[in-house]
């Protein structure tokens, strides 16, 4: 069953790249003015996947720029085509759209890291992207922290890629993702090292630095990995689900997070990304992780006003879907998205369910957060109804099959 599920992704996988194969265009260029005290900020452009009315509007040296997984090319990617990413030069970041949760992969130069995979129900996607990518070794793979929505899909990358060092910002947990992360890890002879801040990396060329965590607090969001990279003179920082503790423990430590490009912290919530993060990392390019139509209304609009207000250029995977931003020199950022929906700096409408409704059940599932809740918990009114199933049964059948108890109603 796995195996057929794993096959059926990579078809899809593999329909949609042709998709985008056939009908990337470029929409828009635009350049970064440098003065002379930012002589890093690079150079963008964008290319989105069906945009009609843009192409005439540029030149097609632009489009022959692509990387080979975007290229206009009519014929269909052959199998080494496809693998060919491999050895494409530069840098490249794909934020891979996991819904609920953070994934990246990061290539360059031929070697690749992936930070985060999405939750347990992601696994098998994370594993057919990067087969479909060729990417058969991770030199490293980093859980920014603990959390399902980040560390559960990591399994799946394991599982496809051969590891040669893993990070988590703990390595003890009591959590099923935890586990398996962890002996998917020990299967291969790796064990999972806690970075210090200020440690770092080699990957392809690229410096790779852990900024955080730096202090330990009580929430796990707060001890996110924190990681840097700088390729030449592009950089990108990556933000787990850091809020505002853990962004005034980076500021206090002083260290240089100056970033084109941030990973906004924890799915744009209005805990994290203070106006001072923001103001010291001042990035062009913003991406936010988070599912259409999430239970926690996220993006928050509070995020989106202080990123728009910052003239910062923003992508979603809940409007964009797959996000890739590459620099083949080290200089000039390329974007690739795979679709283009709404405005980004609006945030999405909370749904409302009915609060006169009453369960007749023994426990509410949230089959995105993969929470368990009672059916009087007031999470339950909040949730999305879409993704709300009502469960009669074992308290331990649910936390077996994956499920968290809710940390509210404590079912
Ligand atoms: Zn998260
Ligand atoms: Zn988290």
């Amino acid at each position: 069953m796995r195996r057929i599920l794993k096959h059926l992704l990579l078809m899809i996988l593999c329909i949609s790249m042709l998709g985008s194969l056939s009908c990337a265009k470029v929409e828009n260029e635009r350049s970064v003015s440098s003065d002379s005290s930012s002589s890093t900020e690079p150079s963008f452009k964008e290319i989105i996947n069906s945009n009609e009315e843009a192409e005439e509007t540029y030149s097609s040296s632009v489009v022959t720029e692509l990387p080979s997984f975007s290229d206009t090319s009519e014929t269909p990617p052959t199998e080494s085509k496809i693998r060919s990413n491999k050895v494409d030069p530069g840098i490249r970041v794909d934020f891979i759209d996991v819904g609920q949760g953070d994934a990246s992969l990061i290539v360059c130069n031929g070697e690749a890291m992936m930070i985060d995979g999405g939750s347990s129900d992601k696994s098998d996607l994370i594993y057919s992207y990067l087969e479909a990518h060729g990417v058969y070794d991770l030199k490293y793979v980093v859980a920014t922290h603990p959390d399902d929505d980040h560390i559960g899909g990591l399994s799946g990358a394991i599982h496809e890629a051969s590891v040669e060092r893993a990070f988590c910002s703990v390595n003890e947990y009591d959590s099923r993702p935890f586990e398996n992360y962890r002996k998917s890890l020990n299967e291969q002879g790796v064990t999972i090292e806690v970075p210090n801040a200020g440690d770092t990396l080699d990957l392809g060329g690229a410096k790779v630095t852990f900024i955080a965590p730096i202090e330990t607090y009580e929430e796990n969001n707060n001890n996110s990995i924190v990681i840097r990279i700088v390729y030449d003179e592009v950089s990108f920082l990556f933000t787990g689900d850091a809020e505002i503790l853990e962004e005034k423990s980076i500021l206090e430590s002083g260290q240089d997070i100056k970033s084109n490009v941030i990973k906004i912290g924890h799915h744009g919530s209005s805990y994290s990304s203070t106006k001072d993060f923001l103001n010291a990392v001042s990035p062009s390019l913003a991406v936010i992780s988070c599912a259409e139509g999430n239970d926690f209304g996220f993006p928050k609009q509070s995020v989106l006003d202080r990123l728009k207000k910052m003239e910062v250029k923003l992508f979603r995977t809940d409007l964009n879907g797959r996000i890739s931003i590459y620099s083949a020199d080290g200089k000039t950022l390329t974007i690739y998205r795979d679709k283009e929906l709404g405005d980004p700096f609006l945030a999405p409408a909370v749904p409302q369910s009915d609060p006169s409704v009453v369960y007749n059940c023994d426990y509410i599932l949230n089959n995105s957060s993969r929470k368990f809740h009672l059916p009087e918990c007031e999470s339950v009114e909040k949730m999305n109804p879409k993704n709300r199933l009502e469960y009669n049964g074992d308290r331990d059948e649910l936390i077996e099959a994956g499920y968290e108890p809710c940390q509210i109603c404590n079912p």
